[in-house]
C-alpha cells in the first residue's frame, strides 16, 4: 500500500549531481529523499560512465605496460594475453567501492532513499515506483531537484544489439577484445574509448560527421594527439556519415555515405545523449523538456517552477560529473537561502585519452580571434627529467600570457598527468596570478610540475627579445640625427 512522507528536499537521481544536492541539503539539517532506479546508485557516472571508462583505462595502461614501453622496449607487456575478465575484475572492483561510499555517504548524513522509478503526480507530490507494489510511495517535498541525467543517443535505422554493436553505455560490459572496431563520434567518449581499445592492440577506425574532432581544445595539442592515435593504428574518417550497420555471426560490416565499406568485429556509437526526462511526468509538475529531453534552467538552477531546480547533465552543457556535483551543491544551498558564490567560469577541462589531455582558460584561437595580445611558452616533457624517468617523450604544457598585464589567460597540457597538473594553472589563474609566480615558484624536483617553470620562463623570454627590440627602437629615434 502506498504511504506518503514529507520531505524539505526530494532529489529524483543519484548521480553526481543529486548526490551532493543530497548531502548539501542534509548538512543544512534538512530531511532529505533520493529516489534513484534500483540497479544505478551512483548514476551513470559510477555505473555505466566516467569511473568505469577511467578504471578501464588505468587497467589497460598497466596491464599493456604501455607506459612503459619508451624504456624497457615496444614488446614490453606486464600480461602477454588480457581477457575482458582481467579488465572487469577492476573495473567491478571499483563500482563497488564507489556505490559503497556513496550508500554510507546517504546512511551518514540521513539522507532515506528510495529505489524506484520517480514520476510527478503536481509540482510537490512525486510517485515512487518500486519493483512491487509493496514498495510503490508517495513522497510530498517543498523543494524537489531534478538529476536524472542523460541516455546514449541511438540514430534510427541501427539496431543495437549489446554485443556487436553496443553504445557508450554498453561498451564497458563487452565480453570480448575486437581486433577490429568502428567508433561512430569523434567527441570525448567517442576518442577516449578509441584510444583505449587501440592500446589494447584493436584496430580502430573512427567515423565522424564533422571535418574535426575536439575543436574546443588547442590545435596543437589535438594534431599532438591525433598524430599519437594513428601511431597506435587509429584511422580517422572526417566528414563522412554512416548510413547503415550490418551484423553476421563474425562481424560487422558498417557502410558510409561515400561508398566505403568498413569491416570490424564491434563497432560502438558515441553519438550524443538525450536528458532522461520521459519516465517524469513533467507535464503534471507544470514543467516541459526540448527537443533533446533537457530542461531549462536559471543562473541558481531553478526551473520555471521555482521550487523545482535541476541539475546536471539533463540541464545540458558542459554535462560533466565534475560541474554536476557543484550544480548539485548550489542548488541546495539556493534552495534553502544559504549564502553561496556563484560558479566559477573557470572550469578545467579533462580528456581521458591515452595520452590524456587537459586545458584550462582560452585557447590561441579564441584569443586570436578576440584580438587579445598574448605570449605563448611552451616545455617539452623529454626535456625535463621526470619526462625521461616516466619515459614520456611526447608530452608537453603551453602556457598563454597576457602581454598586457601578464595574467595567465590558458594553459593547455598534452601526456602524463595533463588531467591533474592542469590544476596548478587553474589555482593561479583563479587567484588573478601572472607569469612571475611561476618564474620565481621552486617546484619539486624531477617533477611535471616543473613544466609550468620552463614554459614560464620560455613566454619571459620571449616578451623580454619583444621588448628589446621596441627598447632599441625608441633609442634610436632618440639618437640625435647627426650622431
Ligand atoms: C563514457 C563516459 C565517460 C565520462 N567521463 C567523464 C569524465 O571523465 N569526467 C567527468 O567529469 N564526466 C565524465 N562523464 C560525464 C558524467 O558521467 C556525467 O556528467 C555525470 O554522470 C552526470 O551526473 P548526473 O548527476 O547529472 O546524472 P547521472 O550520473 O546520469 O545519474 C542520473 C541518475 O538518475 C537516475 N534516474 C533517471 N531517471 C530516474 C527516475 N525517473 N527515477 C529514479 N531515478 C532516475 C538514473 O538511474 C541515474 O542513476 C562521462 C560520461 C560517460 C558516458
Amino acid at each position: 500500500m502506498a504511504t506518503e512522507t514529507e520531505y524539505d528536499l526530494i532529489v529524483i537521481g543519484s548521480g553526481p549531481g543529486g548526490q551532493k544536492a543530497a548531502v548539501a541539503a542534509a548538512k543544512l539539517g534538512k530531511k532529505v529523499a533520493v529516489v534513484e532506479h534500483g540497479h544505478m546508485l551512483g548514476g551513470v557516472c559510477v555505473n555505466t560512465g566516467t569511473i568505469p571508462s577511467k578504471t578501464l583505462r588505468e587497467a589497460v595502461m598497466y596491464l599493456t605496460g604501455m607506459n612503459q614501453r619508451e624504456l624497457y622496449g615496444s614488446s614490453y607487456r606486464v600480461k602477454e594475453k588480457i581477457t575482458p575478465a582481467d579488465l572487469q575484475e577492476r573495473t567491478s572492483h571499483v563500482i563497488r567501492r564507489e556505490i559503497d561510499v556513496i550508500r554510507d555517504q546517504l546512511v551518514r548524513n540521513r539522507v532515506d532513499l528510495y529505489l524506484g522509478r520517480a514520476s510527478f503526480a503536481d509540482a510537490n507530490t512525486v510517485t515512487v515506483e518500486g519493483r512491487d507494489e509493496s514498495e510503490h510511495r508517495t513522497l510530498t517535498g517543498d523543494f524537489i531537484v531534478i538529476a536524472t541525467g542523460t541516455t546514449p543517443r541511438r540514430p534510427d535505422g541501427i539496431d543495437f544489439d549489446a554485443e556487436r554493436v553496443l553504445d557508450s553505455d554498453e561498451i564497458v560490459s563487452l565480453d570480448f577484445i575486437p581486433t577490429s572496431m568502428v567508433v561512430v563520434g569523434a567527441g570525448v567518449i567517442g576518442i577516449e574509448y578509441a584510444s583505449i581499445f587501440a592500446a589494447l592492440g584493436t584496430k580502430v577506425t573512427v567515423v565522424e560527421k564533422r571535418d574535426t574532432m575536439l575543436d574546443f581544445c588547442d590545435p596543437e595539442v589535438v594534431e599532438a594527439l591525433a598524430f599519437h592515435l594513428r601511431e597506435s593504428k587509429v584511422t580517422f574518417r572526417f566528414g563522412e556519415e554512416v548510413t547503415s550497420v550490418d551484423v553476421s555471426p563474425t562481424g560487422t560490416l558498417t557502410c558510409l555515405a561515400s561508398g566505403k565499406q568498413i569491416a570490424a568485429e564491434a563497432v560502438m556509437y558515441s553519438a550524443g545523449r538525450t536528458g532522461r526526462t520521459e519516465a517524469l511526468d513533467l507535464k503534471a509538475a507544470g514543467l516541459e523538456a526540448d527537443g533533446r529531453g533537457l530542461l531549462e534552467v536559471d543562473d541558481q538552477f531553478r526551473t520555471k517552477v521555482k521550487h523545482i531546480f535541476s541539475v546536471g547533465d539533463v540541464i545540458g552543457f558542459p554535462a560533466l560529473a565534475a560541474t554536476s556535483m557543484d550544480q548539485g551543491r548550489l542548488a541546495a544551498y539556493h534552495a534553502f537561502d544559504e549564502p553561496v558564490h556563484d560558479m566559477t567560469d573557470l572550469q578545467p577541462i579533462g580528456i581521458y585519452t591515452i595520452p590524456e589531455v587537459s586545458f584550462v582558460g582560452a585557447t590561441e584561437s579564441e584569443l586570436t580571434e578576440k584580438a587579445i595580445p598574448y605570449e605563448f611558452g611552451v616545455s617539452r616533457y623529454r626535456e625535463l627529467a621526470r619526462g625521461q624517468i616516466a619515459g614520456d617523450s611526447y608530452g608537453m604544457l603551453k602556457l598563454l600570457v597576457s602581454t598586457e598585464d601578464r595574467k595567465l589567460l590558458g594553459v593547455h597540457i598534452f601526456g602524463s598527468s595533463a588531467t591533474e597538473l592542469v590544476h596548478i594553472g587553474q589555482a593561479v589563474m583563479g587567484c588573478g596570478g601572472t607569469v612571475d609566480y611561476l618564474v620565481d615558484a621552486v617546484f619539486n624536483y624531477p617533477t611535471f610540475s616543473e613544466a609550468y617553470k620552463v614554459a614560464a620562463l620560455d613566454v619571459m623570454n620571449k616578451m623580454r627579445s619583444v621588448e628589446s627590440f621596441h627598447k632599441a627602437m625608441a633609442d634610436k629615434e632618440e639618437e640625435p640625427a647627426d650622431a
